[in-house]
């Protein structure tokens, strides 16, 4: 399986070229609005659960082609899982920054930053986005369910905090919101406390903007998450960003196919590359055709025919279609 996808266009990265280090689905956690639909492998346990010489093998095929790197605006480390699990991750992170220019971020639950050895592999990225749903215990459990070995709140806090104040990069904290799960004011209040300890160089909000695991997971409505946002930002002097919820994924279609992925593919790849965008997460046909340049009418139609062979299966969530592997 390959580890490298995309590249993405995320709204907060750019052009992102994305490298998955971990097998589905490797993780301490067990989110409620995790967007991969399978349950974890619940583990604390670091390993080189993919031997990082194929993942560097990947790395370096890309940057053997110049067309593929010259417009990416970063390189992004996550994981169908918790990416810190892995312990090649501090080599994958030095190899990009020595083989090229381009800045280096990384998603993480956040968990392990209180790990000396996670803190040293982690110091050569640009942007660490650690998360942080919660800083009271009871919805911390709630809305993360963490493994036995992950359940201590105030290390995981400390442990970000401490990181956050050794890193010279950039330290985003994410903050995603449940409705009625991790949203009560005493949550606000506490989530208030973490981020003074925190002091990330900023605040991002989000909710739950895609199919998540649990269906009963429900985001917070533009309104709620607007307050969240002035409340944080009237205590503090950080900047606070709302990441879900605003109107995104409509791309214009120029009926032109425009030059990228899909175009060097066969049908049968493109039907591959499709299947591993939606075993990371659940995508929409516009997310789907910008990640592959391919023509709205084109990715309708190869959608079209992978749903009535039982590819893949079609959930609307906010008014909008996503689609899901049926292997994930
Ligand atoms: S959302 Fe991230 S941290 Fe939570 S279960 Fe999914 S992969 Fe793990």
């Amino acid at each position: 399986m390959k580890h490298l996808f995309g590249p993405v266009n995320s709204r907060r990265l750019g052009l992102s070229q994305g490298i998955d280090l971990l097998p589905p689905k490797t993780c301490n956690f067990n989110c409620i609005y995790c967007e991969i639909n399978r349950a974890p492998q619940l583990s604390c346990e670091r390993g080189e659960h993919v031997p990082t010489e194929i993942i560097l093998a990947e790395i370096d095929e890309l940057l053997a082609d110049e067309s593929r790197v010259r417009d990416l605006d970063v390189f992004t480390i996550t994981a169908s899982g918790e990416p810190t699990l892995h312990t090649g991750i501090g080599t994958i992170i030095r190899h990009i920054k020595h083989k090229t220019d381009k800045p280096v971020a990384i998603l993480t639950n956040g968990s392990q930053l209180h790990l000396k050895e996670v803190q040293e592999d982690l110091m050569a990225a640009d942007v660490v986005i650690p998360s942080l749903d919660a800083a009271r215990p009871e919805s911390f459990r709630r809305v993360n369910r963490p493994a036995k070995c992950s359940e201590d709140l105030e290390t995981i806090i400390g442990g970000i905090a401490d990181f956050s104040r050794k890193f010279t990069g950039e330290t985003w904290l994410e903050v995603l919101l449940v409705e009625n799960i991790n949203d009560s004011p005493e949550d606000i209040v506490a989530l208030q406390k973490a981020i003074a300890r925190i002091r990330p160089t900023r605040v991002q909000l989000n909710t739950v903007a895609r199919p998540p695991f649990e269906a009963f997971a429900k985001p917070l409505t533009r309104k709620r998450m607007e307050e969240v946002k002035g409340e944080i930002e009237k205590e503090y002097d950080i900047p606070v960003d709302i990441l879900a919820g605003s109107k995104d994924n409509e791309i214009p279609d120029s009926g032109k196919e425009k030059e990228g992925i899909s175009e060097k593919l066969s049908a049968a790849d493109v039907e591959d590359e499709i299947s591993k965008m939606l075993l990371r997460r659940p995508c929409t046909a516009s997310e789907i055709a910008e990640t592959l340049s391919m023509t709205q009418p084109r990715t309708s139609e190869v959608l079209k025919d992978m749903e009535n062979r039982g590819c893949l299966t079609v959930k609307i969530h906010g008014g909008k279609k996503y689609y899901r592997t049926v292997m994930g």
